[in-house]
């Protein structure tokens, strides 16, 4: 089930600024360093713009994916600081993403079920899709789970394997109800996801009766 890039469908709603929110912006996050699916996401931006102009209705900017996120941004209401102090900006993190954390990855109020798993919810979060970062500590594993609809996973600090493949920085994967799967991260370094996900993950196993009440 290795997928390291976002399918062309997906890439194809973004071109098309139909993804939601939080959706939106992890595909900016992936091609704003992935050369292979930025071409894509342009052809399509071109055939779009083909498209209109043959109609000869619509006056096209040809610069799609800058307004994409900056309207993605706008719905996004990033939180206003409260004095005139600079953003802080972790700069191992897409720009995409950058303005919607509140603080640096080691400073986030991080919580979670365990010491070796922590999650943060971001602001980004809509109706459709929760968006949340996932820390594994090193060498940790999450327990078997699989999910109840599709979770978009990009690797934004470390890395973890799978019984399906190792997924590093940048990588992107989608899981969905056949993914049944225990991410391992790396020994060298915790390993930090971004997940937007539009349903819950379900532990089976031993741990599915003590962790699923947890899960939201
Ligand atoms: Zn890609």
């Amino acid at each position: 089930m290795a997928n390291y890039h976002p399918n062309h469908e997906l890439l194809m709603q973004f071109a098309a600024g139909q993804l939601s929110n939080a959706l939106g912006i992890m595909v900016a996050c992936h091609i704003e360093n992935c050369e292979e699916c930025r071409a894509v996401t342009q052809n399509y931006e071109h055939l779009g713009g083909d498209i209109l102009e043959s109609l000869e209705t619509i006056e096209l900017s040809p610069d799609f994916i800058s307004r994409t996120l900056s309207k993605l941004a706008e719905d996004a209401k990033s939180p206003e600081p409260a004095s005139a102090a600079p953003p802080v900006v972790d700069a191992r993190l897409p720009k995409p993403l950058q303005r919607f954390l509140p603080n640096t990855l080691e400073s986030l109020p991080w919580s979670g079920i365990s010491s070796s798993i922590q999650q943060f919810d971001l602001t980004i979060s809509d109706r459709q899709y929760t968006a949340r970062f996932y820390k594994i500590k090193a060498g940790k594993e999450l327990p078997q789970h699989t999910h109840k609809g599709n979770e978009y996973t990009m690797v934004m600090d470390g890395a973890f394997s799978d019984e399906s493949g190792s997924y590093h920085k940048g990588d992107f994967i989608l899981a969905d109800t056949s993914t049944h799967h225990q991410p391992k991260a790396h020994a060298d370094c915790d390993c930090i996801c971004f997940a937007v996900m539009d349903a819950p993950l379900k532990f089976t196993g031993f741990w599915g009766r003590m962790l699923n009440p947890f899960m939201r």
